[in-house]
């Protein structure tokens, strides 16, 4: 299904702009938008599906809820209006067939009515959907839970576990030099349980071309950066890295997209400005930093691998070597038992990286997972969990108390239950 590969530049040029066609499955209105990433169909007023260019479906919205799929098949479902179910939850086999099959069977209607008069739909210049359209419709009718399953089984022959990626970066290409974390001892951290290894060079390369060649058309979608996967990539070597870093062109050719990668506080200081300075030529492009808090009691109480010093040095050294950053706050890690603490280091390690135009701030909400040794080591500190109204009053207080010279970094809250790749 996937075979036929068209460069991402290339669909750029081709349709710059979205087109977008009216006309009917059977006697009921529809829309068909084309971009040069994706296309949508909006069926009445009350369902909306978008698959990328490779076929492969990654979002619904339907009567209010919200379904996005991620390449390894996990499709993350959020209720609005329908109210059924809890407000979000992962889907995976039967239920997340339903959805996909439902998307694909529409995809099939909207093939059979244009294949039967592409004159009946549309654009607002009075054009009529160009023959791209169909060779995409056709793949979404064909991405139905049996090719959505199988593509799933694809996906994990090529990738390890993409644990998490920060929120702007889910549409990257996820390249993976290193698998799991380097430390994976953070106490509220399950994202890699199966250890940590770093690829050579040669296996790298190899994966870099079967991401490529898995990813197809799709890398329409997801071809504006690179992120160099997985929890702490920047702490391989330099030499390694530079190995991965010239694979990338080499894999992927087309115009240069930057790559960005996670580092740890710790080892990241391992790394100088000038090291930095050499990737960024190499085309890195923002790293990220989970700080989670400036204070240090709270740090080892969750056993993070560094202090707030070493975050703050990292991140100043990544910015001295011309890269941007990207800094991720705990907002309720550590209950009300650290909150003070937490808030006022915070604000003062921020402070002092040195953060502007270009930086990002991410306020990410402590999620207690099952399986996790957070939950019980709170419990046996007689720590008390800061409610939703709690926490909300902790990220202003944080808000409140960050400065900045010149233009300041953008801020965000960071939900990492709807991560999905
Ligand atoms: S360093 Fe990051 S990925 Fe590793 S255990 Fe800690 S939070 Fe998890």
């Amino acid at each position: 299904m996937f075979a036929f590969r068209l460069p991402p530049s290339a669909c750029r040029l081709r349709y710059p702009d979205p087109m977008v066609y009216r006309g009917a499955i059977g006697n009921r209105p529809a829309m068909l938008s084309v971009k040069d990433t994706s296309i949508s169909l909006a069926f009445e007023a009350e369902w909306v599906a978008a698959w990328d260019l490779g076929g492969r479906f990654y979002s619904l919205w339907k009567h209010g809820d919200t379904y996005r799929r991620g390449l390894g098949g996990r499709l993350l479902a959020k209720r609005g209006r329908t109210g059924v179910g809890p407000q979000k939850a992962a889907l995976t086999g039967e239920p997340a067939d339903v959805v996909v099959q439902e998307t694909a069977e529409r995809a099939e209607d909207l093939r059979l009515a244009l294949e039967r008069d592409p004159r009946a739909w549309t654009g607002r210049d009075g054009g009529h959907p160009p023959e791209d359209a169909m060779l995409w419709v056709g793949r979404a009718a064909r991405f139905d839970a049996a090719a959505a399953r199988a593509d799933a089984a694809r996906f994990a022959s090529v990738y390890g576990t993409v644990g998490i990626l920060p929120p702007d970066q889910y549409l990257a290409t996820v390249l993976q030099g290193t698998e799991g974390c380097s430390f994976g001892t953070c106490t509220f951290c399950n994202l890699y349980p199966d250890g940590y290894r770093v690829k050579s060079a040669e296996e790298f390369r190899r994966h870099a071309e079967a991401v490529r060649d898995y990813l197809g058309d799709s890398a329409s979608l997801r071809g504006r950066a690179f992120f160099l996967g997985a929890a702490n990539a920047l702490a391989v070597p330099m030499a390694r890295l530079g190995e991965y870093f010239d694979a990338i062109p080499r894999a992927f050719g087309g115009p240069p997209r930057p790559v960005h990668a996670f580092v740890d506080g710790f080892t990241g200081l391992l790394k100088t400005a000038g090291d930095y300075a050499a990737l960024r030529a190499k085309g890195l492009g923002r790293v990220y930093v989970g700080l989670e808090s400036g204070h240090d009691p709270l740090l080892a109480f969750v056993r993070k691998p560094a202090s707030a010093e070493q975050a703050i040095e990292t991140v100043r050294a990544v910015k001295s070597g011309g890269a941007e950053a990207g800094v991720i706050v705990m907002i309720g890690l550590g209950g009300r038992t650290f909150a003070e603490g937490h808030v006022r280091d915070t604000v003062a390690a921020v402070n002092r990286m040195g953060l502007g135009a270009g930086d990002l701030i991410f306020f990410s909400e402590l999620v207690e997972s099952p399986g996790t040794a957070y939950p019980a080591a709170a419990a046996a500190a007689n720590i008390e969990p800061l409610d939703r109204d709690a926490r909300a009053a902790q990220i202003e207080a944080i808000r409140a108390g960050l400065a900045f010279e010149g233009r300041p970094p953008q801020m965000a809250r960071y939900d990492v239950e709807e991560f999905v790749y």
